[in-house]
């Protein structure tokens, strides 16, 4: 392939600078990031130029590409992309290959009304790469994103302005028009997710930030308590207390969810294992991520743990969602059956979210079904909510499931719940999630005879 560019030629906005060696991309001899880095202070002010940024593909079809044609067509499809770019570009302005898969180039806008559709040359790039790139006479269809950012932004550094504009190429591919300009609070709240992450490494490390939370389920027919589901709690030193539907997810993307569940068991035995011995009818009920079920030796681990703090596997239940449960993958439903010939109970938390094919409960060995609260907390209000709530609770007993409504608030629903025959039932009308240490002097309250209810925080 013939070099795209001739470095000694580049038409530099800042032409006072030559490239030094280590400035140029040797894929497609355009300047490359470290220059790009050097170059933008140098570049001519004023408020009308942008910051465009244009990524090829993203990660995973860029993969695909490498695995299905190899690197030296990879290569060739950079060179292409970089090539229509550049026939693409107003006279004076320079193109950098910034990344493997990115390019970036400033521009200055004709009007301020231009500046607030994002400059007319990111028009016609969204149109262009509407097209097939043709590498090797092979159609090769990318899927760029393009991302715009008005200079000077209020981000310090080149090296921000890169990643600001790059953030805003990749919320790109989720909207319609191809192209997106920098969002202050789609990035803030990526840069959140990423301070979370790393920062509950620390926490698991610590020991001070998480706790457990417990909250009561109740026999609907006698009142008392059955057990409790833990719940995960993180006070963060800074942020204050983050919700577990927002860290748990980030936990489930990376590898921390595995010491988090591991951390989560651990303190979990480690209570059940003080209480006194008139409580070992009680059983504890663990959310378990996908995740975990993907360890070869997940329900083994558990087992050793268990012998470890001296609990019984029947004081245990693993609460997963529909998704897990009816996973075609054979090493989940080999630790699944693994986890019931242990002993343990396994329960179908948040029934009726899944959009599940309803054929899995016969096939399932699951013993417990828990409706999401979804259904529950508007069935009051809703008849034809309680005609399915109903009809749910009807199917499972005669499948054999024990049934657990969640989220009872009223005492109207759990009148509503105890005439459909539930089981049991979980809500703040008898309780919230509380710390270990309240949730043994609300349990010794309930278990001497209480009402439940009264003692809800
Ligand atoms: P989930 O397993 O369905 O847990 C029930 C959630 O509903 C809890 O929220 C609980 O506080 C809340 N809840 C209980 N009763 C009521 C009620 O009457 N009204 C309302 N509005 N809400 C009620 P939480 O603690 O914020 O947890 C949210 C989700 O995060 C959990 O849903 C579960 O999927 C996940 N999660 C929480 N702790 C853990 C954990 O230790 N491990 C894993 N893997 N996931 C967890
Ligand atoms: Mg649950
Ligand atoms: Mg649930």
């Amino acid at each position: 392939m013939a070099i795209f560019v001739d470095a000694a030629t580049l038409p530099l906005v800042a032409p006072e600078t030559r490239p030094m060696p280590g400035q140029i991309d040797h894929v497609t001899s355009l300047p490359n990031r470290r220059r790009f880095i050097a170059d933008l202070p140098l570049q001519p002010g004023g408020a009308s130029r942008v910051l465009v940024l244009l990524t090829l593909a993203d990660a995973k079809h860029f993969n695909e590409i490498l695995r299905a044609l190899g690197h030296e067509f990879a290569d060739h499809m950079v060179r292409a992309g970089a090539e229509r770019i550049a026939h693409l570009l107003p006279a004076g302005c320079t193109l950098y290959h910034v990344s493997v898969l990115s390019f970036a180039f400033v521009t200055v806008t004709t009007s301020a009304e231009e500046a607030a559709r994002a400059p007319a040359v990111v028009n016609t790039l969204v149109q262009s790469f509407r097209r097939p790139l043709l590498c090797d006479d092979l159609p090769i269809v990318t899927r760029v994103g393009i991302g715009v950012l008005a200079l000077p932004a209020l981000i310090n550094t080149p090296a921000e302005n890169l990643r600001a504009v790059l953030a805003a190429a990749q919320d790109s591919r989720r909207g319609p028009q191809g192209w997106a300009f920098y969002n202050r609070n789609t990035d803030e709240a990526h840069q959140r997710a990423f301070q979370l992450l790393s920062d509950l490494r620390q926490a698991l490390l610590h020991d001070t930030e998480l706790s457990l939370a417990y909250q009561p389920r109740i026999d609907l027919r006698s009142g008392r308590a059955e057990g409790a589901e833990v719940l995960i709690r993180w006070a963060h030193p800074a942020l204050g207390s983050i919700p577990p539907s927002e860290f748990i997810a980030l936990a489930e993307a990376t590898g921390l969810m595995v010491p988090l569940t591991d951390w989560i068991l651990t303190a979990a035995l480690r209570h059940m294992r003080a209480w006194p011995p008139a409580w070992d009818r009680l059983k504890v009920s663990v959310n378990i991520s996908p995740s975990s079920l993907h360890q070869a030796n997940f329900a083994e681990r558990l087992g050793t743990l268990m012998s470890a703090f001296m609990v019984t596997p029947d004081r245990l239940e693993l609460e997963f969602t529909e998704g897990t449960l009816t996973s075609s993958d054979a090493a989940v439903t080999d630790q699944i059956t693994q986890i019931l010939a242990l002993g343990m109970t396994v329960a179908i938390d948040d029934f009726g979210t899944g959009y599940s094919n309803l054929d899995y409960l016969t096939r399932l060995s699951a013993q417990v079904l828990k409706i999401d609260q979804g259904f529950i907390r508007t069935m009051d209000q809703d008849p034809r909510r309680a005609i399915l709530t109903r009809a749910i609770i009807d199917l499972a007993h005669k499948l054999g499931y024990r049934v657990v409504a969640e989220g009872i608030e009223t005492h109207k629903i759990l009148d509503m719940l105890k005439a459909c025959d539930c089981d049991e039932g979980q809500g703040y009308f008898f309780a919230r999630p509380m710390p270990e240490a309240q949730f043994r002097d609300w349990l010794k309250s309930n278990l001497d005879g209480a009402p439940p209810g009264e003692l809800s925080a």
